[in-house]
């Protein structure tokens, strides 16, 4: 029983250095999964953070991130496909909880053409009671 206990201690402090290994110090998303910055959390397990955006342009508008570092989504491996797909799978059921029951938008920018400003990847859900503004601004004909 001790030497189990033992165990899950060593297999714990081993998950906390390779996730130190995993995050960058300077990146404000992994200052704020470890706590550094506080945040107004929606939801978090092992592999994800999802948490309110601090300037929201919708009523509900929180952000998904997976606690690795991974830059942008350019930058995404195939090792990275189930967190992705976790994070694509709780964004209804989350968006539903922030009060959007009717229906969201996700957007993920990605670099420079996609305007990302915080280098790590995450999602954006945006949604509300009523329907949110067109994605992009049409090109008049
Ligand atoms: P991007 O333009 O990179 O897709 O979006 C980055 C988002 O992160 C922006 O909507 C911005 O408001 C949000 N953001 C930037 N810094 C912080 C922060 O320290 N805390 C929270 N909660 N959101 C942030
Ligand atoms: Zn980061």
């Amino acid at each position: 029983m001790a030497a189990n206990r033992r165990l899950g201690t060593a297999k714990q402090a081993a998950l906390n250095r390779f996730r130190k290994r995993m995050q960058d110090a300077s990146c404000i998303f992994c200052r704020i999964v470890r706590g550094e910055i506080p945040c107004s959390k929606v939801y978090e397990d092992e592999q994800v953070l999802a948490f309110l955006d601090i300037h929201p342009i919708a009523p509900v508008h929180f952000l998904l991130i997976p606690k690795e570092h991974v830059p942008t989504l350019s930058e995404a491996r195939a090792v990275h496909e189930a967190v992705l797909g976790k994070m694509m799978g709780l964004a209804p059921r989350l968006a539903r909880e922030q009060g959007a029951d009717d229906g969201f938008r996700l957007i993920v920018n990605t670099g420079r053409v996609g305007r990302q400003e915080v280098l790590h990847v995450h999602m954006h859900v945006l949604g509300g009671k009523e329907p949110l503004g067109s994605m992009l601004p049409r090109p008049k004909t």
